[in-house]
């Protein structure tokens, strides 16, 4: 999409939305963000809010919208397990009745439209590397099936309306991201031990730490969006986006230990039930169908992320 075009970002003012509308506007498109607050604070766009193509509105997507655009990012949706767990109803409906909502807009003006799923798709995979393929693992009923279902359905969703009129779909399964502006109090692994690293308190390895996440730098990812959105409509996905560079939740830990200077030592916690023991992405479709491979080593990324959190706890 190289014209200049108006674009729906849901979510926008979350951690993943806040680089895409930034990115879209250094584009030179105009940008609605339509966000309800619910897992961000709106810090996280405050810097768009003078630019006259950006316009911010608060709404919960589990109701419809009425809007004009070109083009959908549909990401609203809280992403870390303290959030989704919070209210797993919520969470359902904004997996089912968000991706209803949005996908009828997209129906009525024709427009292309992303959604953000995710690697837990895959649950506690057998297979590995995950390739689009896998079919998952998932616990219908467990802590994680509101995010991990709810996203499930949301795709089954976006490929029946696909199959019934044709519309341009993109599903994107994202694995775990990181970057500047994650919610400090969200939970997520990266943030918490940057967060306890800084501060000089343990870092809290949930488990003994074997169990492997595969982390990508937010650049690489809203590249990887970006270039999915521009692709011919053919181009459907689902498709795997992250990085495959596959890291123990311990030499995590030890690296941001090491990148920090920090003399936090390592306190193990209860593992929480249902935590997959292993991801990495297969993203040789991906690759191949958009050109696109992540460029970010963790520790480049992380070097990144622990000076944005350094910053903010200078400001307190
Ligand atoms: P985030 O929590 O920072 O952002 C999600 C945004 O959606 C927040 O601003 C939140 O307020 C908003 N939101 C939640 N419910 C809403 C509703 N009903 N109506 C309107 N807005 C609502 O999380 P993120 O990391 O930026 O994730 C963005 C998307 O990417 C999510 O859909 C998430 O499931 C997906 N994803 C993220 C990751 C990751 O590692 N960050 C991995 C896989 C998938
Ligand atoms: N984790 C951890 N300590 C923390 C936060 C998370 O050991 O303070 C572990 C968590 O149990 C999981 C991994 O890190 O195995 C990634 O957790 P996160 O919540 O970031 O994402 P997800 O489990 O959804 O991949």
């Amino acid at each position: 999409m190289h014209t200049r075009t108006r674009i729906l970002v849901t979510g926008g003012a979350g951690f993943l939305g806040s680089h895409l509308c930034e990115h879209l506007l250094n584009q030179g498109h105009e940008v609605l963000c339509v966000d309800n607050f619910f897992s961000c604070d709106r810090q996280n766009v405050e810097h768009l809010l003078d630019n006259r193509r950006f316009e911010l509105i608060r709404h919960d997507v589990t109701f419809p919208l009425y809007v004009e655009v070109d083009a959908i990012y549909n990401l609203a949706c809280p992403a870390s397990p303290v959030h989704y767990q919070h209210d797993p109803v919520q969470t359902i409906k904004t997996c089912v009745h968000g991706a209803i909502n949005m996908l009828g807009l997209a129906k009525r003006l024709r427009a292309p439209i992303f959604q953000a799923s995710t690697s837990e798709v895959y649950g506690d995979p057998e297979v590995h590397p995950q390739t689009e393929e896998y079919w998952g693992h998932v616990n219908p009923i467990g802590l994680r099936s509101c995010y991990d279902e709810g996203k499930r359905c949301a795709e089954a969703l976006f490929f029946a309306y696909r199959r019934q009129g044709g519309l341009p779909v993109k599903v994107g399964r994202l694995f775990n991201t990181y970057g500047p502006r994650m919610h400090p109090n969200d939970g997520r692994v990266v943030s918490n031990f940057i967060l306890q690293a800084l501060r000089g308190e343990p870092l809290t390895i949930y488990g003994d730490g074997s169990q492997t996440r595969s982390f990508c730098y937010v650049d690489d990812l809203i590249d990887c969006m970006i270039r999915f959105m521009a692709a011919p409509d053919d181009i459907t996905g689902p498709l795997n986006m992250g990085n495959p560079g596959e890291f123990t939740i311990r030499s995590l830990a030890e690296q941001v230990i090491e990148l920090t200077g920090s003399r936090s030592i390592i306190l193990h916690k209860a593992l929480p039930d249902d935590d997959p023991k292993q991801r990495r992405p297969d993203i040789t479709r991906t690759t191949e169908q958009l050109g696109w491979t992540p460029s970010v080593p963790l520790r480049e990324g992380l070097t990144k992320t622990i000076a944005y959190f350094e910053a903010m706890l200078r400001k307190g």
